[in-house]
């Protein structure tokens, strides 16, 4: 376990998109002043310009007054509506099909509430979907026509979400994928001519993987969250991931605190994932060690039948005294986090629990 009792911040600058702006970067468990009292906050995983974006938007909220479930959708909506970002909503990457099939789950801890959509088309924000099936039904996950029919009942505009960033990276991708189906130009060019020189003018695929969790406190001390994904891409039709099944994707206990996941949804709905973070800080762990437990039960699963195989995951958690805590299985990045409380906007930097994976 990681030493977490250092506390310091110190300011970086983010990647594109954070142009000049400065931000304090946490690196360690927050100081809570929790102990107190209730600590109104909100996180997401999106450690970007426009995570910082939604942040403060679903900051708004919950300095008016407003509940946990509007701020997480509020902040969600931001994410989700951003042409530019390819893992989530509007601009998500497709399926193999060249479809955009979107998942969402929310979570109300205060009411023991929970609502999701699946294989979504066609609607730019699902979170509001998944929050509306949580909300005006007695049903917890609707899927595919089922949701379009009912985001439509409820006055959701239907709008191609394939953006034309998402389109070119999807071709691009069907035309690389196989010497032997019949995508790209004609055989008897040269591979050079076939592949590269088309190519280099547009974007190859950036990922496969790309989520945002949104969680939040508000001043009542109620919790709620959300994750919405475009899921991964490339996917075959149809195929949910883990972000719109509760307990995998997203979990909400308001007597503990709040966790979602991102990165590859098969293993985290094998694992139960955010109902794992949760039960351990329910046992007592913080939420960094929290998340650090489920990265470590994940691996030791495959311990017996691939020992070399650590899916990427990232989770990302608070509890109810406003801790906070974020982990990645591997990768070259240390897992970040954007959290904005009444201390301001900071970022919270995890970190990768088996780096060299
Ligand atoms: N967890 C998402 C899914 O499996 C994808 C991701 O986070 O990258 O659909």
């Amino acid at each position: 376990m990681r030493n977490i009792s250092r506390r310091h911040f110190f300011f970086r600058t983010l990647g594109a998109g954070a142009g000049s702006l400065m931000f304090p970067v946490l690196t360690s468990g927050r100081s809570s002043s929790a102990s107190k009292g209730i600590t109104p906050l909100i996180v997401t995983s999106h450690a970007n310009e426009t995570g910082r974006k939604a942040m403060e938007a679903g900051w708004q909220v919950l300095i008016e007054g407003g509940n946990a479930v509007d701020a997480v959708e509020k902040a969600a909506n931001i994410i989700e509506l951003d042409p530019e970002d390819t893992t989530v909503g509007y601009g998500g990457l497709p399926n193999e099909k060249g479809v955009v099939q979107l998942d969402a789950s929310f979570m109300d801890g205060r009411t023991y509430s929970a609502g999701a959509v699946a294989c979504l088309e066609n609607i730019k924000t699902p979170s509001s979907v998944a929050k509306l099936v949580m909300q005006r039904t007695d049903h917890v996950l609707l899927t595919g026509a089922g949701a379009l029919e009912f985001a439509k009942a409820w006055g959701f505009r239907e709008e191609n979400l394939l953006t034309e960033k998402a389109r070119k990276i999807w071709l691009r991708w069907k035309e690389e994928l196989s010497p032997d189906d019949d995508w790209g130009p004609p055989e008897h060019l040269k591979d050079s001519d076939r592949k590269e020189a088309y190519w280099n003018d547009f974007p190859a695929p950036e990922h496969h993987y790309g989520t945002t969790n949104v969680l939040a406190i508000d001043s009542r001390g109620d919790i709620a969250g959300c994750t919405t994904t475009s899921g991964l891409s490339f996917k075959l039709n149809g195929r949910v991931g883990d972000s719109p099944i509760i307990g995998a994707g997203l979990y909400v206990d308001n007597e503990t605190g709040a966790a979602g996941a991102t990165g590859r949804g098969e293993d985290v709905i094998k694992s139960c994932a955010s109902y794992y973070i949760v039960l351990r800080m329910k046992e007592g762990r913080t939420p960094q060690q929290a998340c650090e437990d489920a990265l470590k039960m994940i691996a030791g699963k495959y311990k017996k039948v691939n020992p070399l195989f650590y899916p990427a995951e990232k989770f990302v958690a608070i509890n109810r005294t406003g801790e906070t805590g974020c982990a990645a299985m591997k990768g070259d990045r240390m897992p970040e986090m954007s959290v904005r409380t009444a201390e301001g906007f900071s970022i919270y930097t995890g970190p990768v629990v088996f780096p060299g994976k």
